[in-house]
């Protein structure tokens, strides 16, 4: 029977597809497509760890002393049980055939499965029964990770996969679009399913500006977070159509609404086609104003897809995203070098403002998703950004010298975090001259870097003058201006009706920030997602802001609102939409 489910809109399009669920708890668990010809030998490997297992508890129970009580035998004869359990393995067979999923992943897909009918089950002493299974699963999991194959990357494998809409329509066997469900997905593994071929993303938690958010949107693909309840409701393999405009799931539509869907898809598609005619038309407004379009990018890869929409630089690289999910083993300096030169060289000689490492709150530097990591309460206001850089010397200059050593191969910004004291600026600034002075006494070589600081505390948009005293631009980062402001967790979506972008007080200090900085004739730029939000375009110009950084999926949306903006008449305006109550009802008019 057709549902809806509602959450919040993230990233645009629609998405049709059958749903492949993950726990977050098994986040660890690698998710990647098999080659067609591999599938023989990923069954056996899911085969000889559960024999393996079998044996281990066999032997176990053999060794048991006389004395042991009667209640440890039977629950190894329980865990020999489920081992034995034929739906587990023809269920894990099913998904490495018919999907092509990897070992590991079809053996948590079907303990999925299971777990749901335990927990539907009447009886108390078979509903507990999940527990053993999740037990029984770990064991297997384990010995396969001694044994792990190579991953193939989804993309290369399921190459095959991509079909029209009609042929979904028409064929329900191997080949149908996946969308990914979730209970919540960290940023890192978000950027794991990047390389693959998932046509949508839904979680359950989430804002629309947390991290998760931030990388479905840069990979332009339909997005919904703070579903709620979604990971429970939707089962496995169920259609789901995922509408990334409106903030809904629909899960087993009908016939009818799939072909509503599907209209609305092709309409979408043709709306992208029209925008793409943009690319190579200059950013100017009616009366002839320049404004710049600068990309944000995770990876040095992106830079392939800035380039592409006509994006004239970086304006954001977030490099934590070169440190997260690697169990703690930072990337050492060379290694961060050929990252940032690989940016760089992508950019072909266009400018690129490489950030700081932003590790903390919802970017954990490994798989701890939610709001306790690391035993800190409340990481966004903990440890996070240049707190975390600065607390540690070593690695932030590590970092350091890796960026001023890229830039002797381009024109490159060093973009600071999260900065909202004086001595921090100066740590910082001392720092900077440490990794200068370490490469000069190694006879290394280094470029020449324009030094920024993020505008994204309230403390900062209010010491202007002292940041400007230091850095020679800023970058407003309302993501976390907008969070710190007014006090709400971006990733909480029970405060995200809170979270409001035009809030006059937001407002007021953006516009502040830009204002100061036109006086002293220094840059600034927004890099936040407001910088990539259409609706936004007109007031942000109007408020005097020449230059946008944003996801490369949303450069000509915005590149066609300015088009369509006289800046002049606009100044006016958006001057009325900061004295009013409710600046929201002027933009949206
Ligand atoms: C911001 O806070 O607006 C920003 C661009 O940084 P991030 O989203 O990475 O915190
Ligand atoms: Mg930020």
């Amino acid at each position: 029977m057709t549902f809806s489910v509602h959450g919040l809109a993230v990233s645009r399009g629609i998405a049709i597809g059958r749903a492949v669920l993950v726990a977050s708890s098994r986040a660890d668990v690698t998710h990647y497509f098999i080659d067609a010809s591999k599938t023989t030998e990923e069954i056996a490997r899911v085969r000889l760890s559960r024999n393996a297992v079998i044996d281990e508890i066999t032997r176990l129970q053999q060794d048991l002393p006389k004395d042991a009580p009667p209640e440890i035998s039977a629950l190894l004869d329980v865990h020999l049980m489920l081992l034995q359990d034929e739906l587990l393995i023809t269920g894990v067979k099913h998904w490495i055939t018919d999907r092509h999923y990897n070992a590991e992943w079809a053996l948590t897909t079907q303990y999925e499965i299971i777990a749901r009918q335990f927990d539907d089950m009447e009886d108390e002493y078979l509903r507990e029964r999940k527990a053993d299974l999740e037990q029984v699963v770990e064991r297997i999991l384990r010995h396969m990770k001694g044994a792990a194959s190579p991953m193939l990357p989804a993309a290369q494998a399921g190459a095959s996969r991509k079909q029209s809409q009609q042929d979904l329509l028409l064929d329900d066997t191997l080949d149908v679009p996946l969308v990914l469900v979730a209970h919540d997905i960290s940023p890192a593994d978000m950027l794991q399913f990047k390389q693959s071929l998932f046509a949508g993303f839904a979680t359950d938690v989430g804002g629309k500006t947390s991290h998760t958010a931030i990388v479905a949107r840069s990979m332009d693909i339909p997005a919904v977070v703070g579903a709620r309840s979604a990971s429970q409701l939707i089962k496995q393999d169920d259609w789901v159509i995922i509408d990334g405009d409106a903030g809904v799931l629909i899960v087993d539509p009908s016939p009818i609404i799939l072909a509503e869907y599907g209209f609305k898809q092709r309409q979408g598609e043709l709306e992208r086609e029209r925008l793409n005619r943009l690319k190579h038309t200059p950013a100017l407004t009616m009366d002839g104003q320049r404004v710049e379009l600068l990309a944000n990018i995770e990876m040095p890869e992106d830079t392939l897809g800035a380039v592409k929409v006509g994006a004239v630089g970086v304006g954001l690289f977030r490099t934590e995203f070169l440190f997260m999910g690697r169990k703690g083993k930072l990337p050492d300096e060379n290694e961060q070098y050929l990252a940032y030169r690989k940016a760089i060289e992508g950019m072909q000689g266009l400018p690129v403002t490489i950030r700081t490492v932003d590790i903390g709150s919802d970017k954990p530097l490994d798989r701890l998703v939610g709001k306790a990591q690391d035993g800190h309460l409340n990481p966004a206001l903990g440890l996070r950004a240049i707190r975390w850089s600065l607390a540690d010397p070593p690695m932030f200059l590590t970092q350091l010298r890796a960026i001023l050593r890229a830039a002797s191969h381009g024109q490159v910004n060093l973009l600071v975090p999260m900065l909202a004291h004086a001595s921090e600026i100066r740590q910082t600034m001392g720092l900077i001259d440490q990794a200068r002075m370490q490469l000069d006494n190694k006879g290394i070589p280094y470029g020449p870097v324009r030094l920024g600081a993020m505008i994204e505390i309230p403390a900062a948009a209010l010491t202007l003058k002292l940041f400007l005293r230091y850095f020679d631009f800023l970058s407003i980062g309302t993501n976390d201006l907008i969070q710190y402001t007014l006090a709400i967790d971006r990733s909480d979506e029970s405060v995200a009706h809170l979270y409001d972008p035009c809030h006059p007080a937001v407002l007021r200090l953006i516009a502040d920030t830009i204002a100061e900085c036109q006086r002293q004739g220094k840059g600034v730029t927004v890099c936040g997602e407001m910088a990539g939000d259409p609706s936004m375009t007109r007031l942000l110009l109007g408020l005097g802001l020449r230059s946008f950084s944003m996801h490369p999926s949303q450069i000509l949306a915005v590149k066609q609102q300015i088009l369509r903006a006289d800046a002049s008449k606009l100044t006016a305006w958006a001057a009325q939409v900061l004295d009013s109550e409710d600046p929201a009802s002027l933009i949206q008019n």
